[in-house]
Parts: C-alpha cells; sequence; structure tokens
C-alpha cells in the first residue's frame, strides 16, 4: 500500500540510518559517534539559554554568531559559511539546489549511502564511480557526461570517505573538481580527524563547497549542527532553499561554544587518533586487513570473508559495529573507535571469538 504518496516516493526503500538502541549497555562502535563528552563549555551555553526567555524567541535565521567563529576558525568571511541542521541538512539544502528532476548526481563508491537517496529523494539519478581497490580515484570521476551521455549537475566526495577512511590528498581533489563539468561537494565530515583539508580549495574555486559536521569531531551528534563553506554568491543562493529556523537557539549555543573550544578538539583527536593507530595494529595481529584511516573509525575486512557472523557473535555480546554490505564491491565491519577501555574490551572480546 503506497498511501498515494508519490509514486517515486513508494518505490524507493528510504536511507537506513545505523542501529541506536535507546536502552542498555552497549558499547557502541557502528555509527563513528565520539565516545567521550563534549567540551564542558556546551553544557555552560545550552544552560544559559535555558535560564533566559530565548527560548521563546525564534532563532536567528542564519545563526550568525556561529558564523563569525567558523568565519574566524577558516580565515573568510561569516558570508562564506551556511550552517544546517546537522551536515545531513545541508547535502540535502545542496542536493536540491543543484540537482533538478530527472538530473544527475555522482558520487565515489562506497561512500555515503544517503548522496544517493538524496538524489532519488529529489527525483533525480545518481551515478556511483567506483573507488580503485587502493581507494584512490580515477579520472573518471571527473568524466563530464555520465555514462549515458547525459550532462551531471553535482558530484560529492566524502573525504574523509566512509566507510575507508581514507582521503585523497587536497591536489587530487583540486586537480578533480577542475575537470569536473559541475560543482562538487567535498564532504568533510571526518575533516577534523585527517591531515589535511579541501577548505582553501574554495577559496580559488567557486564551484567547491565543502561541508562540516559537530557530530563527530565535536562529540554533538545529539545536537544536530553542521555548516558549509562556499563562496559567497553560493551561499546566497543555498539559503533561499534552507528552512527559515533550520538550526535551533539550543543547537546554535552549543555549537558556538564547541567550536570555540579548539583546545578541546585539540585533545580530543590526540586521543583518538592514538586509539585509533592502537585498534589497526591490533586487528592486523588478529589477522584482519585493515585500511590505513584518518578518521575515527576503521574499515576491516577478513579473508574468510565471515563478517556478518562476527557482527552477529558481537553484538549477542552487546557490542555493536557496522556490517556494511555494498553490492559490487563487497562487505567488512566499520570499526569506531571508541574509548581506550572500550575497545580494549572490543579486542578481547573478539580475541575470544
Ligand atoms: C556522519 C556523516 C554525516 C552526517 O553528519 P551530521 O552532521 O550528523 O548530519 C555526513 N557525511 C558523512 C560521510 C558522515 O559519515
Amino acid at each position: 500500500m503506497n498511501h498515494r504518496v508519490r509514486p517515486d516516493l513508494a518505490a524507493i526503500a528510504g536511507y537506513t540510518p545505523g542501529e541506536q538502541p535507546q536502552s542498555g549497555d552497549w558499547i557502541k562502535l557502528n555509527t563513528n559517534e565520539n565516545p567521550y563528552a563534549p567540551s564542558p563549555e556546551v553544557a555552560r551555553a545550552v544552560s544559559a539559554v535555558l535560564g533566559g526567555r530565548t527560548l521563546a524567541k525564534y532563532p536567528d535565521p542564519l545563526a550568525t554568531r556561529f558564523r563569525e567563529r567558523a568565519a574566524a576558525l577558516h580565515g573568510v568571511d561569516p558570508a562564506w559559511i551556511l550552517c544546517g541542521n546537522g551536515s545531513d541538512d545541508l547535502l540535502t539544502i545542496l542536493v536540491r539546489s543543484f540537482v533538478g528532476e530527472g538530473q544527475w548526481l555522482r558520487m565515489a563508491y562506497p561512500s555515503y549511502i544517503l548522496y544517493r537517496t538524496l538524489a532519488q529523494l529529489q527525483g533525480a539519478r545518481c551515478e556511483e564511480h567506483h573507488f580503485r581497490p587502493d581507494w584512490s580515484l580515477d579520472d573518471g570521476f571527473a568524466a563530464g557526461n555520465t555514462a549515458s551521455g547525459e550532462p551531471l549537475c553535482l558530484a560529492i566526495l566524502a573525504n574523509p570517505n566512509s566507510p575507508s577512511g581514507t582521503c585523497l590528498p587536497p591536489d587530487r581533489v583540486a586537480e578533480l573538481a577542475r575537470r569536473l563539468p559541475c560543482p562538487l561537494v567535498v564532504d568533510e565530515a571526518y575533516g577534523d580527524f585527517a591531515a589535511t583539508h579541501c577548505i582553501d580549495l574554495v577559496r580559488h574555486d567557486d564551484r567547491v563547497i565543502v561541508t562540516r559536521s559537530l557530530s563527530k569531531s565535536y562529540a554533538l551528534a545529539g545536537i544536530r549542527f553542521g555548516y558549509a563553506v562556499a563562496q559567497p554568491q553560493v551561499v546566497e543562493q543555498l539559503v533561499k532553499m534552507k528552512d527559515s529556523y533550520n538550526c535551533d537557539a539550543l543547537s546554535i549555543a552549543a555549537a558556538t561554544a564547541a567550536i570555540d573550544d579548539q583546545s578541546w578538539l585539540a585533545t580530543n583527536r590526540a586521543m583518538l587518533l592514538a586509539t585509533r593507530d592502537r585498534l589497526t595494529v591490533a586487528m592486523r595481529a588478529l589477522g584482519w586487513q585493515v585500511v590505513d584511516s584518518e578518521a575515527n573509525f576503521v574499515w576491516c575486512t577478513h579473508p574468510s570473508g565471515r563478517h556478518r557472523p562476527v557482527y552477529e557473535a558481537l553484538k549477542a555480546r552487546r557490542i555493536l559495529v557496522r556490517c556494511m554490505d555494498y553490492p559490487g564491491w563487497g562487505d567488512g565491519l566499520r570499526i569506531t573507535v571508541g574509548t581506550d577501555a572500550e575497545i580494549d574490551t572490543f579486542l578481547a572480546t573478539l580475541h575470544a571469538l
């Protein structure tokens, strides 16, 4: 029964988020959240909003305070920043703004499957260009037309990519952007964990748009806040597509406090990268193939190919990892970097299996 929605909506599966158990004590290593509490400045900022009359009024439609801080951090003008209800909101705004019904989006594959869902919701089509086995990307990603000879309206690249955690160097991204006939969105949801980023490319190329998330690196997945960096004439267009009040007063306050505490970010990042490197070495010692990651998760495959049974056995012991299956590519386990104690328990459990 399709309840009389648009037939193309009834025909698609929709995006399936990772499992989010709302009770019980799980070791949760499946959706790349930060295992630590956010900066204490966040609680202070949120309490201040709760205490006053702020919640009785609509929030600032453009989250100006946050824009000013993010702009200062990245060395651009506030007019170059657009805030969103999580970076997923920005991805929605971008796909709706650039890709019309029946038009084409290109994504690298395997990557964040939401890009394809957003194209489908728009009545648009999505071309998936495969990574090479070493997770590099050939020039086909920048081809002028789709394989079927139709014009391309937008390309999206997660960098660092999920599930691989690999990151193309900015020079390579710049080259792809130059060759592409359309704008390129560089989804840097994990950019704070990587050695390099592409925000500088935006300065020289108005067709490059970078999105960032506060969910992972700032430990704020629960409040929903992200931002895009793009040239002001692009931001001006995107603003028309967003909900008037897409970021609420509590999340604006929380996100502003978080981005102001760069020393918290540096300390948290250093801890997670150390744990990630330890996890990588330990998994390899247990016979797994692990891709060198520039994010807060690692992509692991085992020569036996028995990924789903391992996922199930861990789940039975209240440890959640992500078992990903990419048709046409293969499957594997994506494991989020937890606390040291969580990773110790995970490794001991895996060893016992
Ligand atoms: C987590 C994730 C996002 C979504 O981030 P939110 O800010 O929580 O919406 C976007 N892109 C990629 C690749 C992600 O992994």
